[in-house]
């Protein structure tokens, strides 16, 4: 449920509130339990107000105040990324199931904040030279009679004037402040529909939903973040559903890292804790199948929206677009975007010997999309 209050006095100047009451998760939850005694968790979207009150500090502060400001190019864009949102927004009440129209509502909630107006700018070696507004989604539940307000977690967006080679946009989760990070590459969105750029805008707002919720679950437990942000919508978001796919998925990340290592000399080397690069890799693919497939579906309901508003204008019938799943392509497309830089990697590719290692992950990557497009459509 939304409680739309006008504009209120946040503690840090004046803010829009967006308020999302929810009743406590009705699943088990595994792991830190909460208090039985808490009523409700409330959810709510801090808009920051055109003026941010944060001071001024850094360098880099110094720099965006005397910035010339978005290029025309890049107000441009912004406009049409607005539009991407406004034709997601038609297209949510035709989301096959409510659990996505939450996901998609609460997602554009968020994205809102930063067009046409609000998001920053990086100049091409990723100093920031415009300041992004910082929505923030705050937690709170009640403990018994003393509420509580535990956790904050803050959203920047910019427009990147980086080069980015494959990436339309990413998502970086700064973890030491509880905050993500989305990148949008101008060099990689010109010229795209609409469609398309609401697409990827999507794909890493569900990146930082993710994020969120699994620090929501490491700060406050599974049964706080099955709520977020609602409890239909938490099912999406939950990759821990596929545990079993992952731990497929791990093996044979693990046989084509190795391969590219023997073969190719292309090192992958992420650790973190006692973690190898494979399981990480594993990990973060069942998040990124579920970006996908999430965004692949708004997707096919935005086509539908303007395909229905083309066939109104014209009196044509109405096409719609639907995309295919491309496990190969998936595979290499998440690998080049997220893990591996070496250039040598596009032709080793091309190998037979990597083809084969590809080939033969494809059966369970299929088995896993299956998986989150049924856990899609409950
Ligand atoms: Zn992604």
């Amino acid at each position: 449920m939304y409680i739309y209050s006008d504009r209120s006095r946040g503690p840090e100047g004046p803010h829009e509130k967006r308020v999302i009451t929810l009743r406590p998760s009705q699943r088990p939850s595994i792991g830190r339990s909460i208090d039985s005694s808490a009523q409700r968790f409330r959810f709510r979207l801090w808009r920051p107000g055109r003026a941010h009150p944060d001071s001024i500090g850094s360098l880099g502060d110094v720099a965006a105040l005397c910035s010339p400001g978005p290029t025309a190019q890049e107000e441009k864009l912004a406009r049409t990324i607005n539009a991407a949102i406004a034709l997601a927004r038609k297209a949510t009440s035709s989301l096959p199931a409510k659990a996505q129209q939450d996901l998609l509502t609460a997602l554009l909630d968020i994205a809102s904040n930063f067009f046409p107006t609000g998001f920053g700018v990086m100049d091409k070696d990723g100093k920031v030279v415009l300041k992004s507004v910082r929505p923030w989604i705050e937690a709170s539940y009640q403990r018994g009679q003393t509420p509580n307000i535990p956790f904050r977690y803050e959203v920047q967006l910019f427009l990147s004037r980086q080069k980015s080679d494959f990436a339309a946009g990413d998502h970086r989760y700064q973890g030491g402040r509880n905050a993500s990070q989305i990148r949008l590459y101008s060099n990689r969105l010109a010229g795209r529909s609409v469609n398309e750029l609401g697409s990827v805008l999507i794909h890493e707002m569900v990146h930082m939903l993710a994020s969120l919720r699994r620090s929501l679950e490491a700060r406050e437990g599974q049964a706080v973040a099955d709520a977020f942000p609602t409890t239909k919508a938490a099912v999406l978001l939950n990759s821990n559903k596929f545990v079993d796919h992952r731990k497929v998925l791990e093996r044979h990340f693990a046989t084509l890292l190795n391969h590219l290592e023997r073969e190719h000399g292309i090192i992958v080397r992420y650790t973190i804790q006692d973690r190898t690069p494979a399981s990480l890799i594993a990990e973060l693919a069942v998040e990124e199948v579920i970006a996908y497939v999430f965004d692949a579906s708004v997707s096919v309901a935005m086509a539908g929206v303007e395909a229905a508003t083309t066939a109104k204008a014209t009196g044509k019938p109405a096409i719609k677009l639907a995309r295919g799943f491309e496990p190969r392509q998936f595979v290499k497309d998440y690998l080049r975007y997220h893990w591996i830089s070496d250039p040598r990697v596009e032709a080793a590719f091309k190998t037979q010997g990597v083809i084969q290692v590809l080939k033969s992950m494809e059966p369970d990557l299929l088995r896993l999309v299956g998986a989150v497009e049924s856990n899609l459509t409950p």
